[in-house]
């Protein structure tokens, strides 16, 4: 990835025309890593680490009025749980799912076009959405193939504070980021 690439900002009119922003989730919310084992009796047991400050990235961009949806090839239970602890309603995931009529089920039911969708993502499975949504965001060490065609690349990799990056230059490109902030202190303080 060159330095170019990172130094791109997201365009003010891009980033003001998003109404919703869609996650994958190995490989973005987390660094693609799956623990797995099995606990006495036999049962599978899955871990997923996800980053907290991504998870307060997501929470600003809700309080900006944007929506948030996951969408991921693969079933984890820890997934659900990290959905339902960001408040983030639209969690899909399926392992043979075709992804693009599961993005047109999120864009009726949140009246969202194709235009107005945000992706961060890191590798093939994604590019199907990818390509049709209006923005695109890479983790920094997304495949070649999702990195050439994305709009912005972070700095920081997949579940190593990507999504953050990506929440905050969005916010800062919408104009947003500072209210947001001064509000947030406020209500914390
Ligand atoms: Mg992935």
């Amino acid at each position: 990835m060159t330095q170019r690439m990172w130094e791109r900002d997201l365009g003010e009119a891009r980033a003001r025309g998003v109404r919703l922003v869609i996650f994958d989730v190995d490989g973005v919310l987390t660094d693609g890593s799956i623990h797995l084992g099995t606990i006495p009796g036999g049962g599978a047991v899955e871990f997923k680490r996800f980053d907290i400050q991504d998870g307060l990235g997501i929470k600003l961009l809700q309080r900006a009025g944007i929506q948030v949806a996951f969408v991921s090839g693969r079933f984890s239970d820890a997934t659900e749980l990290r959905a339902r602890e960001l408040s983030v309603a639209e969690c899909h995931q399926a392992a043979d799912a075709r992804k693009i009529p599961l993005v047109e089920g999120i864009l009726a039911r949140t009246g969202t076009s194709w235009e107005e969708t945000a992706m961060m993502a890191d590798d093939l499975p994604d590019l199907g959405v990818f390509r049709r949504v209006g923005l695109r965001a890479a983790v920094a060490n997304a495949q070649p193939e999702v990195a050439r065609l994305a709009h912005w690349c972070a700095r920081s990799r997949g579940g190593e504070g990507a999504a953050r990056e990506f929440c905050r230059a969005l916010l800062i490109a919408r104009g947003e980021w500072d209210g947001l902030l001064e509000e947030y202190e406020r209500e914390r303080s």
